[in-house]
């Protein structure tokens, strides 16, 4: 289903990646990339303002300051496990949305988009985790300088005839694979974070291509 951004009369799929769930549970009328422009041109207008407003709650709300602030949420999370899991579960048994789940799990298989997306974030964090690292609560597409959409675009280009989104991933000995491959292996271009130099050369469009995967793969090039 397609959902038509109020700001910019562009449609999109209804979904996550394209417009925020507001905190009444309805759809935001405006797309992401919308809100992302409006919020940079409102920040950067009134960044002083901004910086009061943020003090001011700080001032007023220490104690969810100190639980947001990335340094202590992990801390926060350990303290508070079991609270935060149940609080989880009661939310998540709510029929609708439950239903919502469901739809999108439903779209997600379906869409080689986001499983892409999901393996890329998988493996940063696996490559930042290997480093005694981790993305500290920040989206991967943030240092990115490009999208998902783009990075599709990239690996269809290079296809080979056979390859297609339904034979992507991991080769077990039957039907011929594909996955994506770092030209310079990622073994070679260690990061602990991604602001690191070698995080964006790893994960530049330019050093990503689509590659015929072959057994074992998990014992070599990936580790
Ligand atoms: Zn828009």
């Amino acid at each position: 289903m397609n959902k038509t951004c109020t700001k910019c009369y562009s449609s999109f799929k209804k979904d996550k990646e394209n417009f925020r769930i507001l905190s009444n549970g309805y759809w935001c009328s405006s797309c992401r990339r919308c809100e992302k422009k409006r919020n940079k041109i409102w920040y950067n207008a009134n960044k002083k303002k901004h910086q009061e407003l943020v003090k001011k709650w700080k001032d007023k709300n220490p104690e969810k300051a100190k639980k947001y602030s990335s340094s202590s949420s992990r801390k926060y999370y350990k303290n508070n496990k079991e609270k935060i899991l149940e609080k989880k579960k009661i939310y998540r048994s709510r029929p609708e949305v439950i239903k919502r789940n469901n739809e999108w799990n439903r779209d997600r298989r379906k869409d080689p988009k986001i499983k892409l997306k999901q393996n890329v974030s998988r493996a940063i964090n696996y490559a930042l985790r290997a480093m005694d690292s981790s993305k500290d609560n920040h989206s991967i597409w943030e240092f990115l300088d490009y999208t998902s959409e783009d990075l599709k675009n990239h690996i269809e280009a290079q296809w080979e005839s056979w390859m297609n989104w339904d034979n992507y991933g991991i080769y077990n000995g039957g039907t011929r694979k594909w996955h994506v491959d770092h030209i310079i292996p990622q073994s070679k271009l260690l990061y602990k974070s991604m602001n690191d130099n070698n995080f964006q050369k790893c994960w530049s469009l330019n050093n990503l291509r689509p590659l015929e995967a072959v057994k074992n793969l998990s014992d070599g090039s990936r580790k």
